[in-house]
């Protein structure tokens, strides 16, 4: 059963041209709990009915009284013009928690391909409890250009969390960029150029990394990515059940 949530935005950040951040605060019921990599319904006005749009929660699960959410506003969007042009102290609803996109418990290597604000569930799994001394996990994360990335010195604290014995590996793929000149030198290690398949095959051509079993795949982004990037593990044999995903 899906719950209804009273909220008001507390705050709206700008992140890129057309990425930005939103925190709600619950207003009624006052708490939310749900499951990272779970998502939210928001009721999105049409004329006078609500339309219900689907948004990823990317905050941490241990925060209870807000949420925060990741949102690219795209040209002549029904929720994203309502988005765009809702103000702080502006009420809005949603429905939820829902969703499978989860992470199992296992110890098996996490792998992340995602792409624009696929990003956001993703965030909010390594912010909530995530078992950094459990398993290694490695995060590609696709965008077209440098100027399109946000919330990277956060993502690149996360990653400093890794242990001695277990690894973790954070890779932005910039599929339109043709070097990593504008990149500071100490950051530079974090970027590759090219899509997100073409960087994974480059650090995954060791014959010894090719233990299939022990990886586990969590997709997310744009419907017809996910559904490529599918299709391209399935392609090496990496079987079915092994593949996690949330389409946009
Ligand atoms: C489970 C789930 C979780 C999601 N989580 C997020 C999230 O965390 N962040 C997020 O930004 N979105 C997320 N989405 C996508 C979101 O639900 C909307 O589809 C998106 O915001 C567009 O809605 P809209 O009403 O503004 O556009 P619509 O009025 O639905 O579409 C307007 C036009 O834009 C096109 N369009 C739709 N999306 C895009 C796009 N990305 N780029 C270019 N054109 C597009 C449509 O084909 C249509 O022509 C999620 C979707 C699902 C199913």
């Amino acid at each position: 059963m899906l719950n209804t949530y009273k909220t008001i935005l507390v705050n709206k950040k700008q992140l890129t041209s057309d990425v930005y951040l939103f925190t709600f605060k619950l207003i009624d019921p006052p708490g939310l709990n749900f499951i990272p990599g779970q998502y939210l319904i928001m009721k999105v006005p049409k004329n006078k009915e609500l339309v219900s749009r689907a948004y990823s929660i990317a905050s941490s699960n241990t925060i209870r009284d807000s949420f925060q959410l990741i949102i690219e506003i795209v040209p002549q969007g029904l929720a994203s013009n309502y988005l765009v042009n809702l103000k702080e102290n502006d009420q809005a609803v949603f429905q939820g928690p829902a969703g499978q996109f989860q992470l199992r418990k296992n110890n098996k290597e996490k792998i992340f391909l995602v792409t624009g604000t696929g990003i956001a569930p993703i965030l909010s799994m390594i912010k909530s409890n995530f078992q950094f001394s459990i398993f290694n996990f490695q995060l590609f994360w696709g965008l077209k250009n440098y100027k399109d990335i946000y919330l990277f010195d956060e993502l690149k604290s996360s990653f400093t969390k890794a242990t001695e014995d277990k690894q973790f590996n954070l890779k932005i793929c910039l599929s339109r960029e043709q070097n990593l000149d504008m990149i500071p030198e100490p950051d530079r290690k974090y970027f590759e150029l090219g899509h997100i398949d073409v960087v994974f095959n480059k650090q995954f051509n060791n014959e010894a990394m090719k233990q299939w079993s022990n990886f586990e795949f969590y997709l997310c982004g744009r419907r017809e990515i996910v559904d490529s990037l599918k299709n391209f593990l399935i392609s090496k044999n990496i079987p079915q059940e092994n593949i996690v995903f949330e389409k946009f």
